[in-house]
């Protein structure tokens, strides 16, 4: 039997075992709507939107899909930045009955082409400048229709709004571009299509909600199926981690990517569910953060720690009021010890970290916010959710602090990865999801993650964890950012990079940070090469792309 030793460190707060009434998504937004008609549901620009006025775009739109023929387990994509109209998509699409497939608005033509064929998306709503991108893939793709918005036309509708440039032909929709702010077919549907509710039958526990494209910086992009019940059940635990929250009285900065599974959960469905005002980040900038958390004054934060990061290391920070931030929960990525203690002494709340992946919707542990928490761990299993560290050569439990291969099983654990039953077999295997990431737990319960399986650098023989040497690195007052890979090396097989970010006006060589490294690592982990760097390629949610730096060194190498 698996042993949960987590539980003894859970606040009498936190059931072990939460009830689960799920229904489909949806019905999460009409119940808020039916309770709160008048709360401000999304802050943007300035404008409000009201849940009951959430509640009825979203209908709309759902309407107007039906209109085109869309059914239940049909494919819709969303490819927008944060906004009230990637909102509406998202529930106009789930009240119809369809599966949202959100695209990364950075996406290249490619990248989209591979992603509308693989999903089968028949409808796309984007941002009119992505536009011409969108169409560039129309005919090599399933895609039959484009639903174009602006990133100003919500509520309220501009004056004098016209739409001459709306050819209907036999509910192929082609939406010319040139006159901006004129053409929008969104606004159009919103206004002048029916809200009526739609009779869709839709079992939570079997029907998907989202076909959610892994980041892609662990290969190649897959399509990870997640249930109505997959989404809610995690949406249920967060909302159990975050006891001391009130619904109906929060407001979340919703700073992290909506098309990211990680904001998708915790802005579009937590928000919702819980009655929570989002005020919307368009992207990250960070004084617009700055001035956004002083101005709404925001009590929950959930963010990736490159923005922590970011917010920090800003010349302007001391002279924001970021006081009203009460919890932060950190996922995505390791989040640095320093940067967790900085964050907390500057806002006096609490930034915890914890950790998911896209394929357990997302999250699996985190540090209790209010309760014991460990600096540099994950935290520990949510409610309802097991986790074991397994060796990867038996496949068994490893005994005390073993380093192995972490393993969940749970219910926001993925149905599977879309048309890829081979992919799905190698990661469910008798109803654990096999993570990649290696880790450890200690007595009390508490994980640690080490580093991806893919990441560790072998260099002469020797396992070295990239994250090891980023965690002292950061310790060195001159270092803002930093990532270490594994590059090639003729004698060692693998040899340690580390590429630096300073802060901003500080000088510094490579044998200062040298030096510090070799204070506290052994000599065959000190990076044997150095590398200073303006800024590190990244993700949309903020993950470094070291697959990116892999990449240029190895055409360097070809080209020496
Ligand atoms: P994604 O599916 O794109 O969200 O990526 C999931 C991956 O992010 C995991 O497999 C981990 O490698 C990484 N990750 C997420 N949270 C953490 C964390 N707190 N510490 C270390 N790695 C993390």
């Amino acid at each position: 039997m698996l042993e949960r030793p987590w539980l003894s460190s859970y606040p009498e707060e936190i059931p072990v075992s939460l009830q689960y009434d799920v229904e489909p998504l949806p019905s999460y937004l009409k119940k808020t709507a039916t309770e709160f008609p008048n709360k401000v549901s999304l802050h943007f620009m300035g404008k409000d939107v009201t849940f009951q006025e959430l509640y009825h775009h979203a209908l709309r739109f759902a309407n107007y899909l039906k209109e085109l023929g869309i059914e239940k387990g049909d494919r819709v994509a969303i490819m927008l930045p944060n906004s009230p109209q990637a909102v509406i998509g998202y529930y106009g699409i789930l009240l119809a009955g369809g599966i949202v497939v959100q695209t990364n608005p950075l996406y290249t033509e490619r990248e989209l082409e591979y992603q509308m064929s693989d999903s089968g998306a028949k409808v796309i709503l984007c941002l009119d400048l992505l536009y011409p991108r969108v169409t560039a893939v129309k005919d090599s793709t399933p895609l039959e229709h484009i639903i174009v918005t602006g990133i100003k036309d919500f509520l309220p509708f501009p004056k004098n709004l016209i739409y001459p440039f709306i050819q209907k032909k036999q509910h192929n929709i082609v939406v010319k571009v040139e006159h901006k702010g004129t053409n929008h077919l969104l606004p159009y549907i919103l206004k002048n299509s029916p809200a009526d509710e739609l009779a869709v039958d839709v079992n939570p526990q079997e029907d998907l909600a989202l076909l959610q494209y892994t980041g892609g910086t662990t290969g190649f992009p897959k399509g990870v199926m997640l249930t109505h019940s997959n989404l809610v059940s995690n949406t249920i635990m967060i909302r159990h981690w975050l006891f001391k929250c009130r619904r109906g009285e929060e407001i979340m900065l919703g700073a992290l990517p909506f098309f990211h599974v990680y904001g998708m959960t915790a802005c579009l469905i937590l928000g919702v569910m819980e009655a929570y005002k989002i005020i919307i980040m368009p992207r990250f900038q960070v004084e617009d953060i700055l001035k956004a958390i002083q101005k709404h004054r925001p009590t929950l934060f959930p963010g990736a720690p490159t923005m922590y990061i970011a917010l920090l290391n800003n010349p302007k920070l001391k002279e924001y009021d970021l006081s009203s931030i009460d919890a932060c929960l950190s996922g995505s990525a390791p989040l640095p010890v320093e940067v967790q203690d900085q964050f907390e002494k500057v806002t006096g709340g609490k930034l915890v970290e914890g950790y998911g992946l896209t394929e357990t919707s997302p999250v699996t542990h985190s540090n209790l916010i209010w309760g014991k928490r460990v600096s540099g761990s994950i935290g520990v299993p949510w409610p309802d959710t097991d986790a074991k560290v397994v060796s990867l050569e038996t496949g068994e439990e490893v005994e005390g602090k073993e380093i192995g291969e972490l393993i969940i099983r749970g219910p926001q654990v993925m149905k599977g990865y879309w048309n890829r039953p081979e992919e799905t077999a190698v990661s469910l295997r008798d109803g654990w999801f096999y993570t990649g990431d290696m880790a450890y737990m200690d007595e009390e319960g508490y994980f640690y993650i080490v580093d991806r399986k893919k990441d560790m650098i072998i260099a002469g023989g020797f396992n070295i964890y990239p994250r090891e040497v980023e965690e002292v690195l950061y310790e060195f007052e001159k270092v803002q950012e930093v990532v270490v890979v594994g590059i090639p090396d003729e004698y060692r097989g693998e040899t340690v990079k580390a590429y630096v970010v300073l802060k901003e006006g500080v000088t510094c060589t490579e044998e200062e940070v040298d030096q510090f490294a070799r204070k506290y690592l052994a000599a065959y982990k000190v990076p044997r090469l150095y590398e200073f760097r303006k800024e590190l390629p990244k993700t949309m949610i903020g993950k470094i792309l070291r697959r990116a730096l892999q990449e240029e060194e190895k055409a360097k190498k070809a080209n020496e």
